[in-house]
């Protein structure tokens, strides 16, 4: 059969998009070109403001690497910009791009010197989006001012930010916000301008974006709305400041402009095709050439732009049907959208109308300003017209399919807001029709997870993302899909885990957390009766051991069954089933006497090795179990808990004693951390350092918590480190003038630690998910109130902890605990237990 000639130009999100779906209908009918002025295979745009902010890297975020077409047998002429459809000879004609050019500029490249590309084509899709708009600024151009469309964008943006101090991003839209977010993270000060009175001015209303102001102000970005700005002015080449339109100036080392976007139309204008504000297509993404379509954002659609990708799924699906000739009548009839911004730390959706159009309106608001929460329907006869939710997002799913069904709501109002968000029911995900898109981001249908959980024995989140790239953008499907999977899978073995704190307890934490305390259970096997039906599970138990200790503290109910073998005998068992025993030196500093009771205990007690650990104490290893009472009966130290999950240890430097370079007391100061935290329960070990200054001969910037002195008499704080199989340097919590200061903040992110984080989750993990500037927000600008409250709980921690060798060595659990060792199960559950 001879192929006809497809020519699809743009490689970016629509054009690839439309290509998928034309192979999966029909792989041999065309001979597919395409042409992409950018010099790359297919990525997720959305995604670029992760790679801004660092989350991604810009190899994670291709779609399809250029190995992809070769497979498919589409001939790809990436970095070739069109410039020319001649609708006489059918052919399409393009120039390539040198390093300088920008793809998405409106003057297009001489071909003069150029070797240009023809190809020609029975058939032709148009899909070259949009360019970012910008308004008339004096000054813009040249080196520091900056756009933000392209993974070549992100990478200049970066690079330049490196060397500046302070950034302005022009724009408080969604993707204005999503660059500031970004960058945030490349340590300048960011100030956003907005000419609106607030922010988001087209999805939210004047108190949404108030709101939505100072959930940005807390994250340490500035923003000024009602500001226009004029130019932009430069000294010794560089820039130097902006200024208003009202004469006053800020001052600034970049400019990053995003102020909305334009379809790319010139091609179509200068192939004499139908063009509006876009490119015009009927229903079946036909232009007025019977051979030439177009796609994306470049398209008007009965009048609509579409600046979001959902629209963009549905319009290739159509285009596809309709040019394979599977279904010529398919017709793509407009989409309702909902807006998503992707700001780490920030939860906020936009769908529909933001204002009521009459009095007859029914406008529905509920808000909790202490934390952020505003949420508004607005309610037009019993329909659902339009919705914000800010601060707080669960009933984003619910809602979105309520709009888009434009099914009539229920009377009950609250039910809407809170009713049915708390997890589909299992009837609500069977319902849902095939065709139904879950993922917005990349466009997968029910049907095509449906067939990954079965087909592919997908079951979990994961495994269907890998698979399907469903929830791998924005994250926000996530949930769905795990309801998806409970409703399809046969075999959830893997699955729990990833919701609930513990496999055996169907609840993730703060929900299982507020169910222990309104039911008062205080020990692992009443948990298990009231909220497992009476089943116990065998993994789960130490986990909610943690849980229930870090909660009731000296309240909890112990059962020796719910604790690993470490926490049983209070020592770290080892491979030959020996144990070490590691005592207690404050910050790393001893003395001669604790030496000589270390050593002589060693010999009396024939301690195979003596190490000096990494963390700064001693290891005595390959003790006997039924020794150990004894060991420590004669240390007479506290253990240094080189076992449980808890707080550990405080590493030091020398700091001022003896260091010319000490710029404060890191030894007074880690040993004043050690006393204050030590040995209290956590959902992981817990390691930390202070450093007498930024040489950092502690190691401070790679623990769980880390201090170190900088000058002006002054510690920073940074959590989230680690220096083990991962490696990460911490982020920075807070600067602080006083020892005082550093316990209570470091006693706060632990006692936050403690309550949220997932059992075995690192505050390396932690810190990533939740994000610095949330973490920030909540533990030092008190946004959710609860500072107070950490702080007590901490100190009722610290002052409820008991060394356990002063119990356990004049008391064992029972007769003969400490005699003999254990056998093979022991270790097989330490292996279990990591
Ligand atoms: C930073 C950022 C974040 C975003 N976040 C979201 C989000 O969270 N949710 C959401 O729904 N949407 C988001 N969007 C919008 C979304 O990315 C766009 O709607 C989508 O990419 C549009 O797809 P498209 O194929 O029409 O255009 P594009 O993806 O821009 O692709 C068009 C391609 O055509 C090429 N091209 C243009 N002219 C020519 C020519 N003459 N010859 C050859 N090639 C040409 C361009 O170089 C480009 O690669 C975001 C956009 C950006 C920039
Ligand atoms: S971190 Fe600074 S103060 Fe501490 S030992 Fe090293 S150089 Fe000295």
């Amino acid at each position: 059969m001879n192929k006809k000639n497809l020519v699809v130009i743009g490689n970016g999100m629509a054009g690839a998009r439309v290509v998928e779906e034309i192979l999966k209908r029909t792989p041999e009918m065309f001979q597919i070109t395409m042409f992409g002025a950018e010099p790359y295979g297919n990525y997720n745009r959305i995604l670029l403001s992760n790679v801004l902010n660092g989350t991604d890297k810009a190899t994670d975020i291709f779609m399809n690497p250029l190995s992809w077409y070769e497979e498919k047998g589409i001939k790809l002429h990436a970095g070739v910009k069109v410039i020319k459809i001649d609708r006489e000879k059918k052919t399409v004609i393009g120039v390539p791009l040198t390093r300088n050019d920008c793809p998405y500029s409106s003057s297009n490249p001489s071909p003069a010197n150029r070797q240009t590309v023809v190809e020609p084509y029975d058939d032709v899709i148009i899909a070259t989006g949009s360019r970012p708009f910008v308004p008339p600024i004096e000054g813009f151009g040249g080196p520091g001012t900056f756009l933000f469309r392209t993974l070549d964008d992100c990478a200049r943006i970066a690079d330049y930010a490196a060397n500046c101090q302070k950034a302005v991003v022009i724009g408080g839209g969604l993707l204005g916000l999503e660059a500031a977010r970004g960058l945030l993270t490349h340590g300048v000060l960011v100030t956003v301008i907005e000419a609106a009175p607030h922010l988001m001015p087209v999805q939210l209303d004047d108190e949404g974006g108030r709101l939505l102001k100072s959930t940005m102000e807390a994250m340490g970005i500035t923003v000024y709305c009602q500001q226009i700005v004029k130019g932009i002015e430069k000294k010794n080449g560089k820039i130097s400041h902006l200024v208003f339109h009202d004469g006053t100036t800020l001052p600034t080392d970049m400019v990053v402009v995003s102020t909305g976007i334009r379809p790319i139309v010139e091609i179509a204008n200068e192939a004499g095709l139908a063009v509006g504000r876009g490119i015009m297509t009927n229903d079946q993404m036909r232009t007025n050439d019977e051979n030439i379509f177009a796609v994306g954002e470049c398209v008007e659609h009965r009048g609509q732009l579409y600046g979001l990708v959902e629209p963009i799924w549905e319009q290739a699906r159509t285009l596809a049907d309709v040019i394979t000739g599977m279904n010529p009548q398919a017709a793509y009839t407009g989409s309702k959208m909902a807006t998503k911004l992707k700001v780490m730390g920030v939860e906020l959706v936009s769908m529909g109308e933001k204002d009521p159009a009459g009095e007859k309106d029914e406008v529905v608001t509920y808000r909790e300003p202490n934390r952020g929460v505003y949420q508004k329907l607005i309610i037009r006869g019993d329909r659902l017209v339009g919705t914000i939710l800010l601060g707080q997002v669960q009933a984003y799913d619910h809602l979105l399919q309520v709009l888009k069904d434009g099914n009539s709501v229920s009377p009950d109002r609250t039910e809407l807001l809170f009713g049915q968000q708390e997890s589909k029911s299992l009837t609500d995900v069977l319902q849902m029709p095939d065709g139904l898109q879950i993922c917005n981001c990349n466009g997968v249908t029910k049907g095509e997870i449906r067939k990954a959980i079965r087909k592919e024995n997908c079951t979990s989140v994961l495994k269907v993302g890998l698979c399907t790239k469903a929830g791998q953008g924005c994250g926000s499907c996530k949930n769905v899909i795990f309801q998806l999977i409970r409703a399809y899978a046969d075999d959830l073995s893997s699955d729990p885990k990833e919701h609930y704190y513990v496999p055996g307890v169907p609840l993730e934490k703060s929900r299982l957390i507020a169910a222990i305390k309104a039911k008062n259970l205080k020990s692992v096997s009443t948990v298990f009766q009231e909220l497992a039906g009476g089943k116990e599970d065998a993994v789960s138990k130490v986990g909610l051991a943690s849980l229930l200790r870090s909660t009731w503290n000296e309240e909890y109910k112990d059962e020796r069954d719910a604790r690993f073998i470490n926490d049983r005998v209070h020592a770290n068992i080892q491979r030959d089933g020996t144990f070490s025993v590691v005592p207690r030196i404050y910050g790393g500093v001893t003395s001669a006497d604790e030496l000589i009771r270390i050593g002589t205990v060693a010999k009396k007690y024939n301690v195979p090795m003596v190490k000096i650990t990494g963390g700064q104490r001693i290891d005595l290893l390959g003790v006997k179990k039924e020794d150990l009472p004894h060991i420590w009966r004669d240390l007479g130290i506290p253990s240094g808990h080189a076992y449980t999950k808890a707080v550990r240890t405080v590493k030091s430097c020398v700091g001022t004693d003896f260091c010319r370079y000490g710029l404060g007391d890191s030894i007074r100061l880690a040993q004043e951390i050690e006393r204050a935290f030590q040995g209290i329960e956590s959902p992981h070990k817990i390691k930390m350092a202070a450093a007498g200054c930024p040489r950092n001969c502690s190691e401070a910037y790679v623990k769980d918590v880390g201090v170190v002195a900088i000058e002006g008499g002054k510690w920073e704080i940074y959590i989230g480190g680690a220096a083990g199989g991962t490696v990460r340097k911490g982020d920075l919590l807070a600067t602080v003038e006083t020892h005082e200061e550093v316990l209570k903040l470091v006693g706060r992110f632990i006692q936050y630690y403690r309550e949220h984080a997932k059992y075995m989750e690192r505050t390396y993990g932690f810190a990533e998910r939740i994000g610095i500037d949330r973490l920030k927000a909540i533990l030092i600008e008190d946004e959710m109130g609860i500072c107070k409250r950490l702080d007590q709980e901490i100190q009722k921690a610290a002052s409820t902890y008991v060394d356990p060798w002063k119990k356990e060595a004049e008391l064992p659990a029972y007769p003969h605990q400490f005699e003999g060792p254990e056998l093979v199960q022991v270790l097989q559950e330490a292996v279990n237990n990591g």
